[in-house]
């Protein structure tokens, strides 16, 4: 019996250990299945974080995409003329001042004259004047209506050179 003892003790202690060893054995499964569990569930984050990013992405662009197209940068084929302050140009009462209230020396006289259609101060880049940079409206013309632009010279001599010529006019805002 007391063999029987020593063998069930020992054998007990030995399941014991053989238990714990299960059982950290099984912890560790548990430990590495909840391990594998987290790499996946950080896996299906991952794989879910970059779709959410792409529609984050694929938001904006839509939104810069017709920020830019819309009303900002568009061009237009106009007819443009030129004008100086002479009364030859601008009738015998001309004073030197624009239709927007502006001197005819802004921008050392580098401006043009639009349609209402384009608002006073809206920049437009007409090839072959001003360096082709942006100049703004500041005028308005009785003949100048629709796609007809006026640019404007300080001197009548520089505006008979310009004449009229038909080109692609950028409007920037
Ligand atoms: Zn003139």
């Amino acid at each position: 019996m007391k063999l029987l003892r020593s063998i069930i003790s020992t054998h007990g202690t030995r399941l014991t250990v053989i238990g714990a060893v299960a059982l950290i054995a099984a912890l560790s499964v548990s430990a590495a299945k909840l391990a594998a569990g987290q790499t996946k569930a950080v896996t299906t984050v991952s794989t879910s974080e970059p779709q959410e990013l792409l529609r984050d992405i694929a938001a904006p662009k839509t939104e810069t995409l017709s920020t830019p197209a819309t009303p900002h940068v568009h061009q237009i084929m106009m007819e443009v003329t030129a004008y100086c302050p002479c009364a030859k140009c601008c009738g015998p009462k001309a004073q030197g001042i624009t239709a927007s209230g502006k001197l005819v020396t802004y921008n050392a006289g580098r401006f043009v004259a639009a349609d209402r259609s384009m608002p006073f101060g809206t920049k437009l880049i007409v090839p072959g004047y001003h360096n082709t940079q942006p100049v703004e409206v500041l005028d308005r013309g009785g003949a100048i209506k629709g796609n007809k632009l006026d640019v404007f010279f300080p001197t009548h001599k520089e505006a008979l050179k310009w004449g009229r010529q038909h080109v692609l006019v950028t409007v920037v805002d």
